[in-house]
This record gives structure tokens, sequence and C-alpha cells, in this order.
């Protein structure tokens, strides 16, 4: 047996060396350099050695791997852009070169004259899967929960060590296309059926399965780099190509709006590449892969997608020297809409909850949630019978506070009413022990205010979920002015435990998410007073990169609340702090025409029963003289939408209420869906130039409202040359490259 630091390399009687991969203190089995230059030597030791025939290589952990270490990839961003000052020519040489190694030594696998078959035993994504595509033979597990997947295009970038060559040269092109333009997850039976892998077995035949392809005689050779090879369907001159290819582009666009380089130089790969032999496929898939690497949009998107994700979910925010909690049980007060769900996700992390209402009829009501949530994923084989009914088994519906006098943690979820939370707070701290913590999931009340109810104000705090919460990734944890250290370590290893990723934001009306989205939803108010046809608004928010339109969403979260928000606002901040004209729209909507959102079957959109679909209310064009859609700049309502929610993520910066421009970014992402291509609200700014953007600022004030003017922080750091990566810089001693 040989010892590698990341691999260990045994041969068997037979000839046959079982590679294996298992990254020391890791949980999982990255690609990087280290990882190269010993799979290099792997392949060197395995041709070298006569006794070997052919090489079996797989995982050690749980998974196979996750794919290239993104950190790596961001590493490389920070050498380019240093080299790129000096040289631009040679910093795109060396990207290039780069770029280029692991290509380069999934080909040398390829053509190493000996058989590779890779034993995908786990999940296998990225890099990994185009490293088992290099190999000359694939089994892969059909144990629960093994997923195969190109996703490189989810943060910005494409397959580009070899994938997209690969995949299309094995599977249909269209098949190809959809898989690596979606970056979506394929199980190992689905990857069989697109010939990606050759054979799916049961866990344990996984590795004899492996050995035996060698031992009947698996040919070292690749399909393509047999002499006449044609891809599946005939490649790109064919009457079935004539149909797709003119198409692709066109769908693409109506899927992505042409904002991810990524996903258009797939299509670039694919149809430039399967008209070239191999090895200069390769190489075109290498220039493109150079090209989208120096895009704003694959910096922007590994940054906050991968790595500041990664760094929130890991406790970046966390202060230290507070041990770990381990919370063993949490109290949820109120079981409706919210509580119900926080109770499901709580459960399914394993910890024991105590579901509190009313009265028992109530409470039992909030469990049934969960148990609809998990008929519905036994029902997907997420869950197997046994794991479901542990799971419910957790929940303990009461009406009796008493049961919370062992919670480490009591999150109140009940009517957003401060007298009703009042009394809540109170009944939960008289048997509450010493130490626990008291969480308000409030949307809208600031926490300070809440606090004030509470006898412990240090251990009072804010989280705060969003809906369907078994769904978003996102937490927002909120401080308010007396929250104590401990009240924020206990939220955030609570919210790690339910496997969520959190910010952490000061106290503040609608704290940073929902500031952020009621500009959105205002900006499209102004649109609709204007006279911006309602059907144009929507197209535009989804061409800025936006998931939900912004009248759709309004029509979600209800427009009576809406309604409660403006009316509250200008209860506690007077009449100026709203505008008349959207409160006189939504109180025609709410109070003259009952069209209240989804939650009544009418809004801004039209709900008939299913299986029709929704669509745009016809009399909201009648409410304001529109203009002709063929006279308005679309590209500007794009901005709009844009800039009105990045200058209020801004604002959110120079007010202290967000304080690491990671959280902004990736808060935006999970929260609302903030184009994602842009990497986020902040990335969005920095990625344009602080300067260029208080320009369109400036500009967009004088054409659509002083609510565009930019900030005094904003002017500040345009004259001084800054982003908000290097003023709020979340990595201090260090240079931030940005
Ligand atoms: P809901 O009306 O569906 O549920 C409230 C629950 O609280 C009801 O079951 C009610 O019986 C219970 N309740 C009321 N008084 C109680 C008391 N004294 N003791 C015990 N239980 C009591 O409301 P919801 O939409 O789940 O909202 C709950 C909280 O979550 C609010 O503060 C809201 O602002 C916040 N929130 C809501 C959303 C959302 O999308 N709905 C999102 C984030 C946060």
């Amino acid at each position: 047996m040989t010892n590698y630091t990341n691999f260990t390399v045994e041969t068997d009687v037979d000839g046959i060396a079982l590679v294996t991969w298992d990254m020391p203190g890791k949980s999982m089995n990255v690609i990087t350099t280290d990882v190269m230059d010993e799979l290099n030597a792997i392949i060197d030791q395995t041709v070298a050695d006569n006794t070997v025939k052919g090489v079996v290589i797989t995982s050690g952990k749980s998974s196979f791997s996750g794919g290239a270490d993104l950190s790596m990839i961001k590493s490389m961003f920070s050498l380019y852009r240093d080299e790129k000052a000096s040289s631009p020519d040679t910093a795109a040489q060396k990207l290039f070169d780069l770029v280029g190694r692991l290509t380069g030594l999934f080909r040398k696998l390829e053509t190493c004259g000996k058989p590779w078959v890779s034993a995908i035993n786990g999940t296998c994504m990225g890099g990994a899967l185009e490293m088992s595509l290099a190999c000359h033979g694939r089994v892969a597990s059909n144990a629960k929960g093994v997923k195969i997947a190109l996703p490189e295009v989810k943060v910005g970038i494409f397959p580009g060590a070899g994938g997209t060559q690969r995949v299309s040269r094995l599977a249909d092109a269209q098949s190809a296309l959809q898989m690596m333009t979606t970056g979506q997850s394929l199980t190992p039976a689905r990857a069989k059926a697109m010939n990606l892998v050759h054979q799916v077995v049961e866990p344990d035949q996984l590795i004899p399965a492996a050995k035996q392809l060698i031992k009947d005689g698996l040919k070292p050779v690749a399909p393509w780099d047999e002499k006449g090879f044609k891809a599946p369907g005939g490649g790109i001159w064919t009457p079935a190509a004539a149909q797709l290819w003119p198409a692709a582009p066109a769908i693409l666009r109506r899927e992505t709006a042409g904002n991810y380089p990524g996903a258009l130089a797939i299509l670039k790969c694919v149809y430039e590449g399967l008209q070239v032999p191999f090895d200069t496929a390769l190489k075109i898939e290498q220039r493109y892969f150079t090209e989208v690497l120096q895009t704003t949009e694959a910096f922007s998107m590994i940054r906050s997608l991968f790595v500041s994700m990664q760094e929130l979910g890991k406790g970046a925010r966390r202060p230290a020297g507070i041990p770990k909690t381990e919370l063993k049980k949490v109290g949820v007060v109120g079981a409706g809409f919210m509580g119900a769900s926080i109770a499901y996700v709580t459960a399914a992390a394993g910890i024991a909850v105590t579901l509190i209402d009313r009265d028992m009829e109530a409470a039992a009501k909030g469990k049934g949630v969960g148990e609809g949530l998990v008929k519905d994923s036994v029902g997907k084989g997420r869950l197997t019978q046994d794991e479901g009914a542990a799971l419910l088994s957790r929940i303990t519906p009461s009406a009796d506070y008493s049961d919370l006098k062992d919670a480490d943690l009591v999150i109140e979820a009940v009517f957003e009413d401060r007298e009703v939370k009042r009394a809540v707070i109170e009944a939960v701290e008289a048997v509450l022990p010493e130490g626990a913590i008291f969480a308000s999931n409030t949307s809208t009340l600031p926490i300070s205010g809440l606090a004030k109810n509470s006898s412990r104000p240090v251990d009072f705090i804010g989280v705060h979920f969003f809906s369907p919460v078994e769904k978003m990734m996102l937490t927002e944890v909120i401080l308010g002015k007396e929250s104590g250290d401990k009240a924020l370590a206990v939220a955030l290893d609570y919210v790690a435990a339910i496997k969520k990723t959190p910010i952490v934001v000061n106290d503040t009306r609608g704290f940073f998410v929902n500031r952020c989205v009621f500009r959105y939803i205002h900006e499209a108010y102004d649109m609709l007073i204007e006279g911006v046809p309602p059907a144009m608004i929507e197209n535009a928010a989804k061409m800025a990169g936006m998931p939900v339109g912004p009248l759709s969403l309004n029509d979600e979260v209800a427009i009576d609340l809406s309604q409660k928000i403006l009316k509250a606002t200008v209860a506690d901040l007077g009449e100026a702090a709203v505008d008349p004209k959207h409160l006189a729209l939504i109180n025609r909507m709410v109070d003259d025409l009952d069209r209240r959102g989804r939650k009544n079957g009418k809004g801004f959109y039209d709900y008939p029963a299913k299986p029709a679909k929704k669509s745009l209310w016809p009399e909201l064009k009648t409410f304001y003289p529109q203009q002709k859609a063929d006279e308005i700049d679309v590209s500007v309502l794009i901005q709009r939408f844009l800039v009105t929610i990045a200058l209020e993520a801004a604002r959110t910066m120079e007010e202290g209420i967000v304080t690491d421009p990671r959280e902004a970014d990736v808060g935006s992402i999970l929260g609302f869906g903030f184009a994602p291509y842009t990497g986020g609200v902040l990335s969005y700014i920095d990625g344009m130039g602080v300067n260029a953007f208080v320009e369109l600022c400036e500009k967009l004030a004088t054409s659509n409202g002083s609510h565009f003017k930019p900030t005094a922080l904003l002017q500040e750091m345009a004259a001084k040359g800054e982003t908000f990566y290097s003023r709020f810089n979340p990595y201090p001693g260090t240079k931030e490259a940005a």
C-alpha cells in the first residue's frame, strides 16, 4: 500500500490498484493543488508499475467529492488581478495555463494506457465528475441521496475541465445542455439513462463491480479517441441538431435573460467543440473558461455564493469564547403559519420541540403541519417511514407554559401584536430557566422595544425566519440594544443546527431583508402609477435577474400586509414617511376591491382554479393612463429595480444595521433572490464601481425621483475610490481582493 496525504493506493492480487481519496481533516473531498499533484503522481506510479493492470478510484468518505475547491479559484482571481495591473497579457496567459492544469491532468489519466474506473460511492459534483468522465468506466452506488451533477453554472462558471466536451460526447446534446446550463442534480439512474455512468449497483457491490469491468477487459481508450467516433445523434450537422441549435440560445435567453456568461459559454463550448477533434475541443473550452473567469459575475458569485456563504454558515459572526450550545430542547410559542414550520425544521435537526399555542387543539394543528410535511418527504423518498416517525415524535404539542422549564431556547411566533407578545414574553420568562434564550420571530416590531417587556433583555434576541421556512435558507438574527453575546452565540448555534445560513443585523424597522424587499415593491408601485404596463414591470424585473416579479411577490406577501406596514409607518414616523400615491393605490386594492393577494385568490394577479395559471388582473391597466410599451426604455426599468434595492442595502451599511458586506450580499440572494449573477446587493455596486453607481443614482434621481439620490457614504467612497469590500473589509488585517 502506498500512502499519499490525500489518497491511499492498494493493489490486489489481480493487479487492480484501488485508489481511495480521503482528505484528512475535511468532511468532503475537494480538488486542491495538492490533490492534483498527488493524482498526477498516482497516474505515473500506476503506469510505471508493471504489476498494475488497471485502477479503481473511489472515496473514503460518505460522498465521493464536491469538486474543485472554490477557494482555490477565488485565490486565482487575486493573482490575476494583481498581475493584470502591470501586465494584462501575461495575466491572461497565466490564468489560461492555470485553468488548463486540471484539463491536462484528466486528459493524461484518460490517455495513460491503463483502464481507470471511477467507483462513485456518494455525491459526485463538478470537477470530481469531470475526473470520473475521464475514466474509462464509471459505476455508481444506488445508496440513498447520491447526486451526480455539474453545478458550476450556479456559481457563475461552467465545467471547464473537459466536462462540456465529455458530457456532450456521451449524452445527447439536448440532455447535456440542460444538465450543464441548469446545474441540475441527477440521480444515478438518470445519469445511467444519459449514458454518463455504465452501471448502478448496490453500495456493497460497488468496488467488486468496478474491478470486474477491468477484469472483463475494459479498453483504456475513450470512445472519442477511437477512429470514426461520432457524438450521440451524429453531432452538429444533422437534421436533429438543426432543430436543437437555433432554438438553444433563445431558450437560454428566456431562462437567464443573458445575465449568466457561464451558461452561454456552455452552449459555445459544446457547439464549437463537437465540430473539432477532442484535444482542440478541450482548448476551446479552456479559452472560454479563461474568459468567463475574468468576468465580474464569476468573481462575485464565487465570493458570495460559495466563500461567504460557507464562512457565515461556519459562524463567521459568532462571538468568540462562548462554548457551543448543544440544543436539547427548543420551545416554539405560537403554532400558526410560521411556528408550525419552525417546529418542523427544528425537529428535523434532531432537537426536541415543545410547540405551544393558546389551547391544545391549536398546538396539535401546528404539529399537523409537520405531519403533512413528513408525509410529503416520505412520499418523495427523502425520508424513510421510520425517520419521519422519529422526527414527529420530537414535536410535543402543549398549551402549558411550564413545559418550557427545561428549554435552552424559546422562539416566539404569536400574532404580530405588541400586547399579545408582551403577555407571551412574561408567561415564558416565568418558567424559562436562567441562562436560556428568548427569541422573537417578529417581522416588523423592533427587538429593542419588545425586549422592554423582558426581565432579562441580555438574553433576548430576534431570530427572523422567511416563509416557507422549510425551503428558505436564510435566517436573520437581530440584535436588540441589550442583546448579549451569549444570546447571539445560542441563536447562531441554533441556526447552524437547522442548517440555515445566518446574517446578523442590528435592530431597525424591517431589519435588512424586508427593507430591501419593500424598496423593490415600492418601485413597482411607482411604475404602475407612471402607467408602465404591468406585464412590462414584471418582465423587466425578471430581466434584471429577480426570480419573482414585484407584483407577484406583493401578492405572496399579501397586499393588506403592505397596507398595514404603510399605515404603521405613518403612525410611527408621520405622513411624510410614505408616498401618498402608494397608500392610495393599496387602499384601493384592499379597501375598495378586497384584492389582498394570493391568499384570497385576487391581487395584482387573478388566481383561477388549478390547473389554470395565474395571470395579471386585466383591470389593473385601467388604474392609470398607460404609456406605450415601445416608448419605454426597459433597460431603465431594470436599473431602477436593481439600484433602488442596492441603495437601500447601502443605507443599511451606512446606518450600521448591517456591518459585514458578506451578510448584505448573501442575505440579499438567499432572502429575496436578488439577481444572483451580481453576487448580491453590494457586489452589484462594487462590481460596476462605486463611482459608476453614484453616477447612475444621480441620473435616476433626476429622471425618477429623489429616492435615488446617492447617500453621503456612497459619495465619500466614490471620491476615495473605495469599495464596500475594502471599506468594510470582512478580513481585517488582510488585503481583500475587491
Ligand atoms: P399566525 O396567525 O399564522 O400564527 C400565530 C399563532 O399564534 C396562532 O396559532 C395563534 O393561535 C397563536 N397565538 C396567539 N396568541 C397566543 C398566545 N398568547 N399564546 C400562544 N399562542 C398564541 O401568524 P404567523 O404568520 O405565523 O406569524 C407569527 C409571527 O411570525 C408574527 O410575529 C409575524 O410577524 C412573524 N413572521 C411572519 C412571517 C410570514 O410570512 N407570515 C414571516 C416572518 C415572520
